[in-house]
Protein backbone atom coordinates (compact mmCIF):
# COMPACT_ATOMS: atom_id res chain seq x y z
CA UNK A 1 0.00 0.00 0.00
CA UNK A 2 1.03 3.42 -0.90
CA UNK A 3 0.70 6.65 0.57
CA UNK A 4 -0.76 8.83 -2.09
CA UNK A 5 -1.53 12.18 -0.01
CA UNK A 6 2.59 11.94 -0.75
CA UNK A 7 2.48 12.31 -4.35
CA UNK A 8 2.63 15.67 -5.97
CA UNK A 9 0.40 17.02 -8.76
CA UNK A 10 3.11 15.60 -11.49
CA UNK A 11 3.48 12.03 -9.61
CA UNK A 12 -0.47 11.52 -9.83
CA UNK A 13 -0.65 12.62 -13.24
CA UNK A 14 2.10 9.69 -13.82
CA UNK A 15 0.50 7.06 -11.73
CA UNK A 16 -3.05 7.85 -13.16
CA UNK A 17 -1.80 7.77 -16.90
CA UNK A 18 -0.26 4.11 -15.63
CA UNK A 19 -3.65 3.03 -14.63
CA UNK A 20 -4.97 4.14 -17.99
CA UNK A 21 -6.70 6.98 -17.40
CA UNK A 22 -7.44 10.40 -18.23
CA UNK A 23 -4.22 13.06 -16.94
CA UNK A 24 -6.89 15.50 -15.61
CA UNK A 25 -9.11 12.73 -13.36
CA UNK A 26 -5.41 13.49 -11.27
CA UNK A 27 -6.07 17.24 -10.35
CA UNK A 28 -9.54 15.80 -8.90
CA UNK A 29 -7.93 13.74 -6.90
CA UNK A 30 -5.39 15.70 -5.72
CA UNK A 31 -7.99 18.98 -5.02
CA UNK A 32 -10.05 16.15 -2.74
CA UNK A 33 -7.00 15.34 -0.55
CA UNK A 34 -5.44 18.25 -0.70
CA UNK A 35 -8.44 21.14 -0.71
CA UNK A 36 -11.68 19.08 0.39
CA UNK A 37 -9.27 17.42 2.80
CA UNK A 38 -11.21 14.03 2.09
CA UNK A 39 -10.51 11.05 4.40
CA UNK A 40 -11.80 8.00 1.94
CA UNK A 41 -11.71 7.79 -1.59
CA UNK A 42 -15.86 7.14 -1.58
CA UNK A 43 -15.61 10.63 -0.63
CA UNK A 44 -14.78 11.56 -4.15
CA UNK A 45 -18.06 11.56 -5.67
CA UNK A 46 -17.04 12.78 -9.36
CA UNK A 47 -14.73 9.98 -9.53
CA UNK A 48 -16.24 6.84 -10.72
CA UNK A 49 -16.59 4.25 -7.92
CA UNK A 50 -14.31 1.53 -10.27
CA UNK A 51 -11.40 3.93 -10.35
CA UNK A 52 -12.12 4.62 -6.47
CA UNK A 53 -12.25 0.61 -5.79
CA UNK A 54 -9.14 0.72 -8.16
CA UNK A 55 -7.13 3.74 -6.34
CA UNK A 56 -8.51 2.03 -2.73
CA UNK A 57 -6.55 -1.25 -3.77
CA UNK A 58 -2.81 -0.06 -3.91
CA UNK A 59 -3.14 3.60 -2.15
CA UNK A 60 -4.12 4.94 1.49
CA UNK A 61 -5.08 8.72 2.18
CA UNK A 62 -2.95 9.37 5.23
CA UNK A 63 -5.00 11.27 7.81
CA UNK A 64 -4.14 10.15 11.26
CA UNK A 65 -6.93 8.96 13.72
CA UNK A 66 -7.73 11.02 16.61
CA UNK A 67 -6.31 8.78 20.31
CA UNK A 68 -6.59 11.41 22.81
CA UNK A 69 -7.65 15.06 22.67
CA UNK A 70 -7.16 17.49 25.24
CA UNK A 71 -8.92 21.68 24.71
CA UNK A 72 -7.72 24.38 27.03
CA UNK A 73 -10.13 25.87 29.09
CA UNK A 74 -8.20 29.14 29.47
CA UNK A 75 -7.18 29.62 25.35
CA UNK A 76 -8.70 27.42 23.06
CA UNK A 77 -5.47 25.15 22.69
CA UNK A 78 -6.30 21.89 21.15
CA UNK A 79 -3.22 18.74 21.77
CA UNK A 80 -4.12 15.86 19.40
CA UNK A 81 -2.25 12.43 20.10
CA UNK A 82 -2.49 11.10 16.39
CA UNK A 83 -2.04 7.71 15.55
CA UNK A 84 -1.18 6.39 12.32
CA UNK A 85 -1.77 3.52 10.09
CA UNK A 86 1.12 1.13 11.34
CA UNK A 87 0.39 2.68 14.98
CA UNK A 88 2.94 5.08 15.59
CA UNK A 89 2.03 8.00 17.87
CA UNK A 90 2.61 11.94 17.55
CA UNK A 91 1.50 14.72 18.81
CA UNK A 92 0.15 17.81 17.56
CA UNK A 93 -0.98 21.40 19.07
CA UNK A 94 -3.73 23.50 17.45
CA UNK A 95 -3.37 27.18 19.07
CA UNK A 96 -5.18 30.56 18.11
CA UNK A 97 -3.48 34.09 17.97
CA UNK A 98 -5.32 37.35 16.78
CA UNK A 99 -3.55 36.63 13.32
CA UNK A 100 -4.62 33.01 12.91
CA UNK A 101 -5.21 29.62 14.31
CA UNK A 102 -1.53 27.75 14.25
CA UNK A 103 -0.51 24.31 13.91
CA UNK A 104 2.86 22.37 15.37
CA UNK A 105 3.25 19.44 13.80
CA UNK A 106 5.53 16.73 13.91
CA UNK A 107 7.89 15.46 11.48
CA UNK A 108 9.04 12.10 13.29
CA UNK A 109 7.72 9.85 15.30
CA UNK A 110 10.12 9.94 18.28
CA UNK A 111 13.50 11.33 17.68
CA UNK A 112 17.33 10.63 17.83
CA UNK A 113 18.70 13.80 18.93
CA UNK A 114 18.97 12.84 22.50
CA UNK A 115 18.19 16.84 23.67
CA UNK A 116 18.55 16.04 28.05
CA UNK A 117 16.02 18.30 28.58
CA UNK A 118 13.11 16.98 25.75
CA UNK A 119 10.52 14.05 26.69
CA UNK A 120 10.11 13.09 22.72
CA UNK A 121 13.58 12.11 22.61
CA UNK A 122 13.52 9.45 25.32
CA UNK A 123 12.14 6.84 23.53
CA UNK A 124 14.69 6.94 20.60
CA UNK A 125 13.24 7.23 16.61
CA UNK A 126 10.77 4.98 15.56
CA UNK A 127 10.44 6.05 12.00
CA UNK A 128 10.32 9.32 9.82
CA UNK A 129 6.77 10.72 8.81
CA UNK A 130 6.20 10.77 5.31
CA UNK A 131 5.19 14.53 3.73
CA UNK A 132 1.49 13.04 3.41
CA UNK A 133 1.54 11.76 6.72
CA UNK A 134 3.20 15.57 8.14
CA UNK A 135 0.44 16.95 6.10
CA UNK A 136 -2.33 14.75 7.08
CA UNK A 137 -1.88 16.26 10.96
CA UNK A 138 -2.82 19.58 9.72
CA UNK A 139 -5.65 18.03 7.50
CA UNK A 140 -7.74 16.02 10.42
CA UNK A 141 -7.05 19.09 12.85
CA UNK A 142 -8.76 21.66 10.33
CA UNK A 143 -11.41 18.84 9.77
CA UNK A 144 -12.02 18.59 13.57
CA UNK A 145 -11.97 22.26 14.25
CA UNK A 146 -13.83 23.41 11.22
CA UNK A 147 -11.76 26.35 10.76
CA UNK A 148 -8.78 27.06 8.60
CA UNK A 149 -5.46 26.76 9.44
CA UNK A 150 -3.13 29.68 8.69
CA UNK A 151 0.11 28.87 10.22
CA UNK A 152 2.13 26.13 10.47
CA UNK A 153 5.23 25.59 12.94
CA UNK A 154 7.48 22.23 12.26
CA UNK A 155 8.31 22.45 16.15
CA UNK A 156 6.48 19.15 17.26
CA UNK A 157 8.10 15.78 17.99
CA UNK A 158 11.32 15.22 16.10
CA UNK A 159 14.31 17.08 13.96
CA UNK A 160 12.64 18.18 10.70
CA UNK A 161 16.26 18.52 9.12
CA UNK A 162 16.98 14.96 9.96
CA UNK A 163 14.07 13.76 7.89
CA UNK A 164 14.93 16.53 5.20
CA UNK A 165 13.44 15.05 1.54
CA UNK A 166 10.29 14.33 3.31
CA UNK A 167 9.87 18.06 5.00
CA UNK A 168 11.36 19.68 1.55
CA UNK A 169 8.31 17.43 -0.03
CA UNK A 170 5.85 18.76 2.69
CA UNK A 171 6.99 22.32 2.34
CA UNK A 172 6.85 22.29 -1.37
CA UNK A 173 2.99 20.42 -1.05
CA UNK A 174 2.06 22.86 1.89
CA UNK A 175 2.43 25.95 -0.18
CA UNK A 176 1.37 25.04 -3.31
CA UNK A 177 -2.19 26.87 -4.51
CA UNK A 178 -3.54 23.83 -5.17
CA UNK A 179 -3.62 22.52 -1.71
CA UNK A 180 -3.78 23.88 1.43
CA UNK A 181 -1.50 27.34 0.10
CA UNK A 182 0.36 28.62 3.49
CA UNK A 183 2.92 30.83 1.99
CA UNK A 184 6.78 29.99 3.72
CA UNK A 185 6.18 33.33 5.36
CA UNK A 186 3.58 31.48 7.68
CA UNK A 187 5.62 28.47 8.07
CA UNK A 188 8.40 28.04 10.82
CA UNK A 189 11.25 24.93 11.05
CA UNK A 190 12.58 24.69 14.21
CA UNK A 191 16.11 23.12 14.36
CA UNK A 192 18.61 21.65 17.26
CA UNK A 193 21.61 22.80 14.30
CA UNK A 194 22.57 19.71 11.67
CA UNK A 195 24.62 22.04 10.04
CA UNK A 196 25.14 20.97 6.45
CA UNK A 197 21.10 21.24 6.17
CA UNK A 198 20.74 24.39 7.32
CA UNK A 199 22.83 25.02 4.11
CA UNK A 200 20.92 23.23 1.81
CA UNK A 201 17.92 24.95 2.87
CA UNK A 202 19.33 28.16 2.37
CA UNK A 203 19.52 27.46 -1.18
CA UNK A 204 15.44 26.30 -1.56
CA UNK A 205 14.00 29.82 -0.96
CA UNK A 206 11.34 28.62 0.71
CA UNK A 207 10.96 32.45 2.35
CA UNK A 208 10.47 30.60 5.71
CA UNK A 209 11.33 31.63 9.31
CA UNK A 210 14.06 29.04 10.55
CA UNK A 211 13.94 28.79 14.48
CA UNK A 212 17.56 27.50 15.65
CA UNK A 213 17.53 25.88 18.90
CA UNK A 214 20.72 27.36 20.68
CA UNK A 215 19.73 26.70 24.42
CA UNK A 216 23.19 27.22 25.53
CA UNK A 217 26.20 29.98 24.46
CA UNK A 218 29.42 28.06 25.30
CA UNK A 219 30.42 24.39 23.54
CA UNK A 220 31.09 22.77 26.96
CA UNK A 221 26.86 23.45 28.27
CA UNK A 222 25.79 23.09 25.05
CA UNK A 223 27.50 19.38 24.49
CA UNK A 224 26.31 18.45 28.15
CA UNK A 225 22.61 19.47 27.08
CA UNK A 226 22.38 18.56 23.19
CA UNK A 227 24.55 15.27 21.71
CA UNK A 228 24.63 17.11 18.36
CA UNK A 229 26.66 20.25 19.45
CA UNK A 230 29.63 17.53 19.62
CA UNK A 231 28.85 16.90 15.74
CA UNK A 232 28.43 20.10 14.89
CA UNK A 233 29.39 22.46 17.47
CA UNK A 234 28.39 26.25 18.11
CA UNK A 235 31.08 28.47 15.38
CA UNK A 236 29.86 26.36 12.59
CA UNK A 237 26.38 26.55 13.65
CA UNK A 238 27.29 29.90 13.80
CA UNK A 239 28.43 30.50 10.21
CA UNK A 240 25.83 28.00 8.88
CA UNK A 241 23.07 30.51 10.52
CA UNK A 242 25.05 33.70 9.04
CA UNK A 243 25.40 32.09 5.78
CA UNK A 244 20.96 31.51 6.52
CA UNK A 245 20.31 34.94 6.66
CA UNK A 246 22.65 36.36 4.25
CA UNK A 247 21.17 34.19 1.23
CA UNK A 248 17.97 34.26 2.70
CA UNK A 249 17.50 38.06 3.49
CA UNK A 250 15.04 36.20 7.13
CA UNK A 251 16.04 36.43 10.00
CA UNK A 252 16.47 33.99 12.51
CA UNK A 253 14.45 33.25 15.47
CA UNK A 254 16.97 31.57 18.61
CA UNK A 255 15.48 29.39 20.84
CA UNK A 256 16.64 29.77 24.32
CA UNK A 257 15.24 27.41 26.90
CA UNK A 258 16.17 28.98 29.88
CA UNK A 259 16.65 26.43 33.16
CA UNK A 260 17.42 27.34 36.46
CA UNK A 261 21.35 27.36 37.60
CA UNK A 262 21.68 26.02 33.98
CA UNK A 263 21.99 28.76 31.79
CA UNK A 264 20.22 31.92 32.94
CA UNK A 265 23.10 33.73 34.35
CA UNK A 266 24.19 37.50 33.41
CA UNK A 267 27.61 36.28 32.14
CA UNK A 268 25.37 33.59 29.55
CA UNK A 269 23.42 36.74 28.75
CA UNK A 270 27.03 38.10 28.02
CA UNK A 271 28.27 35.78 25.38
CA UNK A 272 25.08 35.04 24.20
CA UNK A 273 24.64 38.44 22.88
CA UNK A 274 28.41 38.15 21.37
CA UNK A 275 27.68 35.15 19.39
CA UNK A 276 24.34 37.12 18.15
CA UNK A 277 26.49 40.41 17.83
CA UNK A 278 25.05 41.52 13.94
CA UNK A 279 23.36 38.69 13.08
CA UNK A 280 19.64 39.13 11.71
CA UNK A 281 18.14 37.48 14.44
CA UNK A 282 16.06 37.36 17.21
CA UNK A 283 15.73 35.55 20.83
CA UNK A 284 13.12 33.49 22.07
CA UNK A 285 13.30 32.63 25.76
CA UNK A 286 11.02 29.41 26.98
CA UNK A 287 10.84 28.71 30.69
CA UNK A 288 12.10 25.00 30.55
CA UNK A 289 9.10 22.81 31.08
CA UNK A 290 9.97 20.36 33.18
CA UNK A 291 9.59 16.37 31.98
CA UNK A 292 9.92 13.30 34.23
CA UNK A 293 12.85 12.17 35.19
CA UNK A 294 14.86 15.46 34.48
CA UNK A 295 16.49 17.44 37.45
CA UNK A 296 15.92 20.77 34.90
CA UNK A 297 13.79 23.19 36.68
CA UNK A 298 12.15 26.85 35.40
CA UNK A 299 14.22 29.69 35.88
CA UNK A 300 13.10 32.15 38.73
CA UNK A 301 10.68 35.01 37.16
CA UNK A 302 12.88 37.97 37.88
CA UNK A 303 16.07 35.88 36.10
CA UNK A 304 14.17 35.04 32.86
CA UNK A 305 13.22 38.95 33.05
CA UNK A 306 16.70 39.86 33.62
CA UNK A 307 17.86 37.66 30.22
CA UNK A 308 15.69 39.68 28.30
CA UNK A 309 16.47 42.88 29.31
CA UNK A 310 19.87 42.21 29.35
CA UNK A 311 19.40 41.05 25.75
CA UNK A 312 17.49 43.84 24.79
CA UNK A 313 20.02 46.15 25.91
CA UNK A 314 22.59 45.23 23.84
CA UNK A 315 20.38 45.94 20.43
CA UNK A 316 18.88 42.51 20.10
CA UNK A 317 14.97 41.84 20.04
CA UNK A 318 13.72 39.16 22.66
CA UNK A 319 10.89 38.18 23.83
CA UNK A 320 9.67 35.62 26.58
CA UNK A 321 7.53 33.03 25.06
CA UNK A 322 3.95 33.32 25.90
CA UNK A 323 2.99 29.72 27.27
CA UNK A 324 -0.76 28.83 25.86
CA UNK A 325 -2.70 25.64 27.05
CA UNK A 326 -1.64 25.86 30.27
CA UNK A 327 -4.10 23.46 31.93
CA UNK A 328 -3.57 21.21 29.12
CA UNK A 329 0.47 21.43 29.43
CA UNK A 330 2.31 18.17 28.93
CA UNK A 331 5.96 19.31 27.88
CA UNK A 332 6.02 18.11 24.49
CA UNK A 333 6.53 14.93 23.90
CA UNK A 334 5.01 13.50 27.30
CA UNK A 335 1.59 12.55 26.14
CA UNK A 336 2.67 10.41 23.54
CA UNK A 337 5.43 9.00 26.19
CA UNK A 338 2.91 8.34 28.71
CA UNK A 339 0.90 6.39 26.48
CA UNK A 340 3.32 4.26 24.88
CA UNK A 341 4.10 3.64 28.61
CA UNK A 342 0.79 2.38 28.96
N1 LIG B 1 14.07 19.09 16.81
C1 LIG B 1 13.69 20.44 16.60
C2 LIG B 1 12.21 20.72 16.75
C3 LIG B 1 11.47 20.06 17.86
S1 LIG B 1 11.71 20.66 19.49
C4 LIG B 1 14.52 21.36 17.48
O1 LIG B 1 15.33 20.88 18.26
O2 LIG B 1 14.40 22.57 17.35
C5 LIG B 1 10.93 22.23 19.50
C6 LIG B 1 11.51 23.19 20.52
O3 LIG B 1 11.12 22.84 21.86
C7 LIG B 1 13.03 23.21 20.52
O4 LIG B 1 13.50 24.53 20.64
C8 LIG B 1 13.34 22.40 21.75
O5 LIG B 1 14.64 22.61 22.18
C9 LIG B 1 12.26 22.86 22.70
N2 LIG B 1 12.03 21.99 23.84
C10 LIG B 1 12.11 20.64 23.92
N3 LIG B 1 11.84 20.21 25.16
C11 LIG B 1 11.56 21.30 25.90
C12 LIG B 1 11.22 21.50 27.28
N4 LIG B 1 11.11 20.47 28.13
N5 LIG B 1 11.01 22.76 27.68
C13 LIG B 1 11.10 23.80 26.82
N6 LIG B 1 11.44 23.68 25.53
C14 LIG B 1 11.67 22.43 25.07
Amino acid sequence: MTDISSLSLSELEATLLDMGEKKFRAKQIYSWIHKSLVESFDEMTNINKDLRNKLGESYYISQPKIIKKLVSKIDGTVKYLFEFFDGNRVESVLMRYKYGISICVSTQAGCNMGCKFCASTKLGKARDLTAGEILGQIYKAQNDCGERISHVVLMGMGEPLDNFENVVRFLNMVSDSDGLNISGRNISLSTCGIVPKIFELSELDFKLTLSVSLHAPTDELRSSMMPINKKYPISALMDACRSYTKTTGRRISFEYTLIKGVNDSKEQAEKLCSLLKGMLCHVNLIPVNSIKDSEYEKSEKQSIEAFRSYIESKGISATVRRKLGDDINAACGQLRRESVNE
